[in-house]
């Protein structure tokens, strides 16, 4: 999958300050991961600058996480309209921010990073990227539905739960190997769900044990199920959950896209339950980002189609 699109280093941004005019720009939006290799972001981000007229590239750039704010004023003096942050980069992208949003503040973790005048401005579109990505998949709104996360302890599983407390999700009961970390979550999340007077009820936020007991029985009042883990990756994965406990009227989202049919999904899908993967989520988050730098409507249809190719490869 994916090794077209070549990954840049440091040294690129620097030899490009020396030698490109600054009204020519090679590029004018990036990805900073480490490793970024398997980043699908250029894909789907360059036919949407193509087709809103909008010169330069995005591209991906390995940046170590020692050398964040060195390649964050490269890129700036490159004049970048602004980057995308992925893994490990998250946090120090929080850190280097003039301004962020109440959703990265309280996810404590920026995936987008804008250049507005003379401030860095920080976002985070992940977890209302999934938002959409429900919307679309099964046509109903997150806020309404009972809501469980398979991995609450990760990147991924925390900013999706911090947006279901921020939506308000009916309920939500958050799984973890690590119950701990569930558990840490749940009590910054915690007043969300108490501040609400007609829905007054502390059994709307849960955490529960990661066991086939406690799932089946925390599972006949769930309507979504999202897979926040990287379990069902690998074909040698274990279960993630026992396919007997699913039921029909289950919505299951795995935040997995490659493979795209994960064993979760096979699972439910034979029982008949309505499955979706992580590609609407990293589409969406991606329209925003999109929508953030340009304060415009991000060409979808464009970005779907540049993905749905570039997985396909
Ligand atoms: P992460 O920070 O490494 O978190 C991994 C989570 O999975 C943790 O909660 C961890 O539990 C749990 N986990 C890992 N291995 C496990 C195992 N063998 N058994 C049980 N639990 C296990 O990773 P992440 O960045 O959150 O990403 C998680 C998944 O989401 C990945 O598959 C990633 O590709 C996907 N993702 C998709 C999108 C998208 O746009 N579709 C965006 C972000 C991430 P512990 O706390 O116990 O370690």
């Amino acid at each position: 999958m994916n090794e077209k699109s070549p990954a840049y280093e440091l040294k690129h941004l620097k030899e490009w300050i020396e030698k490109s005019p600054p009204n020519d720009p090679l590029a004018v939006l990036s990805v900073f991961g480490d490793p970024v290799k398997h980043s699908l972001s250029p894909q789907m981000h360059n036919p949407a600058l193509k087709i809103c007229g909008i010169n330069g590239e995005y591209i991906k750039i390995r940046v170590p996480e020692e050398n964040f704010t060195e390649a964050l004023g490269l890129i700036r003096e490159l004049g970048f309209h602004g980057t995308n942050c992925t893994i490990p980069l998250k946090f120090a992208a929080l850190n280097a921010c003039d301004h962020i949003d109440k959703a990265a503040q309280r996810m404590g973790a920026v995936n987008t990073i804008s250049f507005e005048n003379d401030k860095i401005i920080g976002s985070n579109s992940d977890g209302p990227g999934l938002v959409r990505a429900i919307r679309e998949e099964f046509s109903i709104d997150i806020r309404d539905l009972r809501v469980m996360i398979l991995g609450a302890g990760g990147g991924a599983g925390r900013a999706v739960a911090i947006q279901c407390a921020m939506e308000k999700v009916e309920r939500l009961v958050l799984v973890n190997r690590t119950k701990d970390k569930a558990e840490k979550i749940a009590s910054e999340i915690e007043p969300d769900f108490l501040d609400d007077n007609i829905h007054r009820d502390s059994s709307r936020l849960k955490v529960s044990e990661w066991s086939n007991t406690e799932l089946a029985n925390e599972i006949g009042n769930i309507d979504l199920i999202i897979n926040a883990s990287p379990i069902g990756m690998n074909s040698s994965d274990p279960d993630l959950i026992p396919q007997n406990i699913l039921e029909p009227h289950h919505l299951v989202y795995d935040m997995i896209y490659s493979p795209s049919k994960t064993k979760l999904i096979r699972d439910a899908k034979s029982i008949g339950a309505r499955t979706a993967n992580g590609l609407s989520m990293l589409l969406h988050q991606g329209a925003i980002s999109f929508e953030t730098w340009f304060n415009q409507e991000a060409p979808i249809d464009a970005m779907k189609k540049g993905l749905d190719e570039a997985i396909q490869k």
